[in-house]
């Protein structure tokens, strides 16, 4: 394996990563670096967690600190789009840590918040703006921000960029980039939508792909509990309390079961935060700073709020509810086994998610191993065709869950777990497509 050293980065950034005891560069930083530092561009299909940040922050480090020209007001070298605030902000911490040793200047630009701070920095001078892309969009279309002198485009989790809607606002934004630049793609998926959005944005690019997704799927191990619905709460407190769990980020589908859980743990004695989008970016910065303080063990979060958390030394990532899009539950429980670290990866199950399970078993290529002690309930998914007629209607079924002895499933549709019942569960798509409208609002 290769060093840091032979890739020969500027001193300054080298140093940097001694400081940070980064050694070896992990394979899409291996395969990634040489061909942005020849200035080529770069389709990356990597999810977070591979060491991507680093694999196009380093590269653009290298060459803002070599050519050093000065921070013009308004007017960005670089400019980093990424889906949301949290990322943003951490691709920004990554460009920091790195360049400690660089004097170059960095904005960073997010919705939600006032954007006369942001304005002013940009004024001052910017070699490298990260962004989402909505308000971005905004500042350009003030006159706060011009991209002509760019010489460097980074579009990070290009997919979910895409499942939040941001597609006109990125076709805007890419409309105005100048002909003559390089650009780094990534996307944690390659559908056809991203095939041909990168074909327009890339030039002859170097294609670089890390995560045939199975790869971090296989290095943390995954275990499956089935339980009944008013069973998560108690199996979920036997967990965190067992003793081995340093830090946990439990995943609930609604932001109001995250609320529910999380309150649930903390009165119970377990130091625990939700994050999820109705909660104020503030209010989301502290519950992370506290939790990557571990000042809390647990975070309770919904999908969208949980992208892109960079803290190393989860222990557990607990799929209270199983996600609604299978992706979902690879970005999920690559919170831990980050950067070759050991992690556990644990999904409660109930009867009326069976089909979630499938669809995330089909997905990732996989049987999600059986937590000791589970017996495996008749109604799971590949056992429907042999008798399916005869269970649909049944009252219940039986299988075990560790520590909580026999339960009971129903196969009758429940609307999930604490603070699910919010609304009825409609349609399957048309649920999604709202979610990823209310997303860009959120986030942009
Ligand atoms: P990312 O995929 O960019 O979110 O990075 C995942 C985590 O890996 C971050 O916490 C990085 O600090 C860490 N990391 C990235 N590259 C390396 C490396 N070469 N050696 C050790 N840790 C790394």
């Amino acid at each position: 394996m290769k060093k840091f050293e032979e890739l020969k980065l500027i001193a300054p950034l080298q140093r940097a990563l001694t400081e940070e005891k980064y050694d070896v560069p992990t394979p899409i930083q291996a395969q990634t670096i040489p061909a942005a530092l020849l200035k080529r561009d770069i389709l990356g299909c990597a999810q977070t967690g591979t060491g991507k940040t680093a694999a196009f922050a380093l590269p653009i480090l290298n060459r803002l600190g070599r050519n050093s020209r000065k921070a013009l007001p308004n007017r960005p070298l670089v400019l980093v789009l990424a889906p949301t605030r949290e990322l943003a902000i951490q691709i920004e911490e990554s460009f920091a840590t790195y360049g400690r040793h660089l004097r170059l200047r960095q904005v960073l630009v997010y919705g939600g918040v006032k954007q006369g701070n942001q304005v002013r920095s940009l004024k001052r001078g910017a070699h490298i703006l990260v962004a989402t892309p909505g308000r971005l969009l905004d500042l350009m279309n003030q006159g706060h921000i011009t991209l002509d002198q760019l010489e460097v485009f980074v579009l990070d989790e290009a997919d979910r960029m895409l499942d939040m809607g941001f597609l006109p606002d990125l076709r805007r934004i890419i409309n105005h980039l100048p002909a003559e630049r390089q650009s780094l793609f990534f996307s944690a998926t390659m559908p056809p939508k991203i095939t041909q959005l990168s074909k327009r944005l890339l030039r002859n690019p170097v294609s670089v792909n890390v995560t045939p997704k199975s790869t971090s799927v296989e290095r943390i191990e995954q275990r499956l509990m089935f339980v009944e619905r008013h069973g998560k709460p108690s199996l979920l407190q036997q967990i965190l309390t067992a003793g081995d769990v340093e830090r946990a980020i439990v995943f609930t589908k609604t932001k109001r079961g995250a609320n529910v859980v999380a309150d649930k743990l903390d009165r119970s004695g377990i130091k625990a935060l939700p994050i999820h989008g109705n909660k104020s970016q503030n209010a989301r910065q502290r519950a992370l700073e506290a939790f990557r303080r571990k000042q809390v063990q647990v975070l309770v979060a919904t999908d969208v709020a949980a992208r892109g958390i960079d803290i190393d030394g989860i222990s557990h990532v607990i799929n209270f509810d199983l996600p609604i899009e299978p992706e979902s539950y690879v970005h999920r429980i690559g919170r831990t086994g980050r950067a070759g670290a050991e992690g556990l990866a644990l999904s409660f199950c109930t009867a009326s998610e069976g089909s979630e399970l499938h669809a995330i078993e089909r997905l990732i290529g996989q049987k999600i191993p059986l937590a000791d002690g589970q017996i495996q309930p008749q109604w799971r998914p590949e056992q429907k065709s042999r008798s399916s007629s005869g269970r649909r209607n049944g009252r219940s079924q039986q299988g075990t869950s560790q520590g909580s002895g026999s339960q009971r499933f129903s196969r009758r549709r429940s609307s999930g777990m604490t603070g699910e019942a919010d609304k009825p569960k409609p349609k399957r798509r048309r649920r999604n497509g709202q979610q990823s409208r209310q997303r860009s609002k959120q986030t942009g």
